[in-house]
């Protein structure tokens, strides 16, 4: 398993638009991350059908979304509210990395 470095997983910054979500990190990358692509990992519960399910079995059919607002959880993640009233999905930065920069993680679709 890859260890990310404390800074690769900070956030320094989080600014969103209508399309992207960007982060830049502690350690200076910044990562871009396309919104509806962001919305069809939900790693929550419900997105995934089910304790156990995988990543993306219920969001598949999403065609558009923006978001309202992210929230910060603790150190460690954060809470999106999506344009379809969806808020329950704690994306972690070390989950949020590892798929900017292609690693792999708890976002793979
Ligand atoms: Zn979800």
């Amino acid at each position: 398993m890859t260890q990310l470095s404390l800074k690769a997983t900070t956030p320094d910054q989080i600014d969103f638009d209508e399309k992207t979500l960007k982060i830049t990190w502690k350690d200076g990358v910044m990562s871009v991350f396309d919104l509806l692509d962001l919305r069809k990992r939900c790693p929550c519960v419900v997105c995934k059908g089910g304790h156990g399910g995988k990543v993306g079995t219920t969001t598949g059919g999403i065609q558009s979304i923006t978001l309202y607002s992210v929230n910060k959880v603790g150190r460690y993640a954060i809470n999106p509210v999506w344009s379809d009233n969806h808020l329950t999905g704690i994306y972690s930065y070390d989950a949020l990395r590892m798929l900017a920069d292609g690693l792999g993680g708890d976002l793979i679709l």
